[in-house]
């Protein structure tokens, strides 16, 4: 009768026993009964197994979970990678062309033997640019048209010592001050910035597009209003494009093409203006 008696606390106690909630006290009184009682042992066996089910189970869920949440976590990752990576091979494929595109401009404007050619657009009026350069000598002239008509005439010349600046607007031509100007060629123009490290930094902000213009194979740099051309070839600019906002003068886009040629100047191309109908202001 005892023994039954103990069983029955012994069997109560055996769940806090496993989770060793129990004290020593009551583990020794538990541990001397189940030496001697088979039943509680094998009560205790089969509580331990299926406490080992139970947990299992868990951990599998908790495994589950974990391996489900990792995988898309592993995902995330690979796509924010991929993200990166093509972002940096776009950057990379754009610093590449811009340096390339300014180590050639950098040749190009060398020569000391060019003529430049500007078509300058803007609403109704044009002005066109033409420069002789050959060494340190020079002839410019800037025409402005205005719906066809010319209303303005500005001639720039330069031959060894001698330089003339001379203006021509509504019939009237004068001879000007030439020590102002200070120096009336025109440079061909790139629009890359010198050096790898300024072309890396501006490739992370600046888009860069390939297409005709012109007549030529060209790179399209678009930085903010400004769309702007650039020669395969040479570098150089070949087509700028400021886009009008309601900041701009009249509301119209400005439009610039250029036009180069290399070690085509000769002496005779660079001929002193004639002078004789204009007047000294
Ligand atoms: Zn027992």
């Amino acid at each position: 009768m005892k023994e039954r008696r103990d069983c029955k606390i012994v069997q109560d106690l055996l769940p806090n026993y496993i989770e060793k909630l129990t004290n020593e006290e009551t583990n020794m009184y538990v541990e001397e009964h189940l030496k001697n009682c088979n039943d509680c042992q094998k009560m205790l066996e089969n509580m331990k197994k299926e406490l080992n089910l139970k947990t299992n189970k868990r951990d599998e869920r908790e495994v589950k979970y974990i391996k489900k949440f990792s995988n898309k976590m592993k995902v995330l990752k690979f796509i924010l990678l991929a993200l990166i990576l093509i972002y940096f091979i776009v950057v990379g494929r754009r610093t590449l062309i811009m340096f390339s595109l300014s180590e050639k401009a950098k040749e190009n404007k060398l020569y000391d033997n060019y003529y430049a050619k500007l078509y300058s657009y803007h609403g109704d009026s044009l002005t066109i640019t033409e420069s002789y350069n050959k060494g340190e000598d020079y002839l410019t002239t800037m025409t402005r048209f205005v719906n066809g008509n010319q209303i303005q005439k500005l001639t720039y010349y330069k031959k060894g010592n001698e330089k003339l600046f001379l203006t021509e607007s509504e019939g009237k031509k004068y001879i000007k001050d030439a020590e102002t100007i200070m120096h009336a060629s025109v440079s061909p123009i790139t629009y890359l910035s010198d050096g790898i490290l300024a072309n890396i930094q501006r490739a992370f902000i600046t888009g860069i597009d390939f297409a005709y213009c012109n007549g030529k194979e060209c790179y399209v740099i678009n930085e903010n209003s400004l769309e702007r051309y650039i020669d395969k070839e040479t570098g150089l600019a070949v087509r700028e494009i400021q886009k009008s906002n309601k900041d701009t003068i009249g509301g119209t886009d400005v439009i610039v093409d250029f036009e180069y040629k290399f070690n085509t100047v000769k002496e005779s191309d660079i001929i002193r203006p004639d002078t004789s109908d204009y007047i000294v202001n």
